[in-house]
């Protein structure tokens, strides 16, 4: 927050480094932690809600892919750390290409991909992967990778899409390169914060700011916010602490329009745990993975955590 906050004393910086380098450095400082430490922390059940979210959503999509061909090339366009990795395994892909702007996440990423395949069994099946540096919003990705042109049949942007709509080209130059190389029938699948949902808040609130004591989200002023370049920095314990920017998502939709691309659905995350829960799997998961059941009544729930709070957060998030 320090460094990004424009009251700072030294707010030109962000101006002279730009906001995906500030992103990036934030990103490389972030220091990986273990399970005990995870377990403990305030954020766990969100975490892991979110988590599960992403494998419903990226097993969803490989299974669609599955039923028309058996080889799956993936793209995961700001891979970070390699948080997903264990899911494309599951999946059975045949070949990944990670990329993220931050360097060390990548090299991190990639060591993680390196410790998994060390760990299979024989026989046992392991994509092939490559991992990338670039700044997906102002690099054409399709130039660094070695996988022949419109071959991708997934490229899946967890959390990340939001960092694009600084500017329109920014935002233009990420679809190209989520989009560009996706073979027909192909599928651009993501998550990003729900811009009408934040915007609600802020205007429910008296200041420039809301949130709790996990999270909080600040914009520079209430009743404006133009299509590229609605800046808000966004802190969460733990994980994040950076300047993000609102999707307008029927803009986005037009925008993907112009990459030859369809809107198959868009949900909240409410109504795709509301729809998702319903399948037996899916609840098997969610109770593998330790997330909460957010959207369930508090005693309805085996799985709640014993410390209330954690709880409130999750859902209020
Ligand atoms: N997708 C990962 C996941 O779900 O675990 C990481 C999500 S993390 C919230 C956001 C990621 O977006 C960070 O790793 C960050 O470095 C990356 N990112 C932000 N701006 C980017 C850009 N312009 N190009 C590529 N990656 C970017």
């Amino acid at each position: 927050k320090r460094k990004l906050d424009p009251e700072d004393e030294a707010p030109r910086k962000i101006h002279e480094i730009g906001h995906g380098q500030a992103v990036a450095a934030h990103y490389n400082e972030l220091q990986e932690v273990g399970l005990e430490k995870r377990s403990q922390s305030r954020i766990f059940y969100l975490r892991n809600f979110n988590n599960w979210t992403k494998s419903v959503l990226i097993g969803e999509f490989i299974d669609r892919v599955r039923r028309k061909k058996s080889d799956i090339t993936v793209l995961d366009l700001g891979c970070g750390k390699g948080g997903d990795l264990l899911k494309w395994k599951k999946g059975r892909i045949k070949k990944l290409v990670c990329t993220d702007i931050a360097d060390i996440s990548v090299q991190q990423c990639k060591q993680r991909y390196e410790d998994m395949k060390a760990r299979c069994r024989y026989n046992e099946h392991i994509f092939d992967a490559e991992f990338i540096q670039a700044d997906s919003t102002k690099d054409l990705l399709s130039s660094k990778y070695n996988v022949p042109h419109t071959c991708f049949d997934i490229c899946s942007c967890q959390f990340v899409y939001h960092y694009s709509f600084e500017t329109y080209e920014q935002a233009d130059m990420m679809l190209k390169n989520a989009c560009g190389n996706l073979s027909p029938g192909g599928y651009f699948i993501g998550t990003t914060p729900n811009s009408f949902e934040l915007v609600k808040r802020l205007e429910a609130s008296e200041t420039n700011s809301f949130g709790n004591d996990v999270y909080s989200v600040k914009f520079e002023k209430k009743g404006e916010y133009p299509l590229f370049g609605c800046k808000y920095d966004f802190h969460l314990e733990e994980v994040v602490d950076v300047p993000e920017f609102l999707v307008y998502f029927p803009l986005l939709e037009q925008m993907a329009k112009k990459h030859g691309m369809k809107l198959v659905y868009k949900m909240t995350f409410r109504e795709f745990y509301e729809e998702k829960i319903k399948n037996e799997e899916h609840k098997m998961l969610l109770r593998r993975m330790q997330a909460l059941e957010p959207y369930s009544t508090f005693g309805d729930s085996k799985l709640v955590s014993d410390k209330p709070d954690d709880y409130e957060h999750a859902k209020e998030f």
